[in-house]
């Protein structure tokens, strides 16, 4: 699920008969914080001419971002082979394009990590070519070695 909402109002502004700029307005929630300040972003020709409803600096940055490169931190989990538990928790280490998730999502089905698992480990190199790899969040301890400490 998505977490921010987006419309879009886009029209061309004419001047002297002829066409002189784009201009958007797109309305986003921040999702810098629970409180989900409504942002309204105004583009001329894809570029930022104003930002309002942000309450704090995070708001604007998130904003001026989510217009002009929007990026997202991909979370999922891979199955384990060996380990106390089944699957392991994995993100990407950082934020990767938006329009590269799916590609991420799909790179990441199929993919098993074998048991030990330490948390930070990297589980899949530059994740859909993007450079970013996918890391576990959590420890996964080998079968055996529980059953040895039982
Ligand atoms: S603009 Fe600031 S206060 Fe409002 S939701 Fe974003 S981070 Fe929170």
């Amino acid at each position: 699920m998505e977490q921010f909402s987006q419309t879009k109002e886009a029209s061309p502004v004419s001047g002297g008969g002829k066409e002189t700029a784009a201009r958007e307005v797109r309305s986003l929630t921040c999702i810098g914080c629970p409180l989900g300040c409504t942002l309204t972003v105004e583009l001329e020709n894809g570029q930022v001419k104003s930002i309002a409803g942000s309450t704090c600096r995070r708001g604007d940055d998130y904003a001026r971002k989510e217009v002009t490169n929007p990026t997202r931190i991909i979370t999922s989990t891979v199955r384990v082979i060996g380990g106390a538990e089944e699957m392991v928790s994995v993100k990407t280490r950082t934020d990767i394009p938006r329009e590269s998730i799916a590609r991420c999502v799909k790179a990441l089905k199929g993919i098993e990590a074998a048991a030990p698992v330490r948390m930070g480990e990297v589980i899949l190199e530059n994740a859909a070519g993007t450079g970013v790899d996918v890391i576990a969040t959590k420890e996964i301890a080998a079968e055996n070695r529980l059953r040895d400490e039982a």
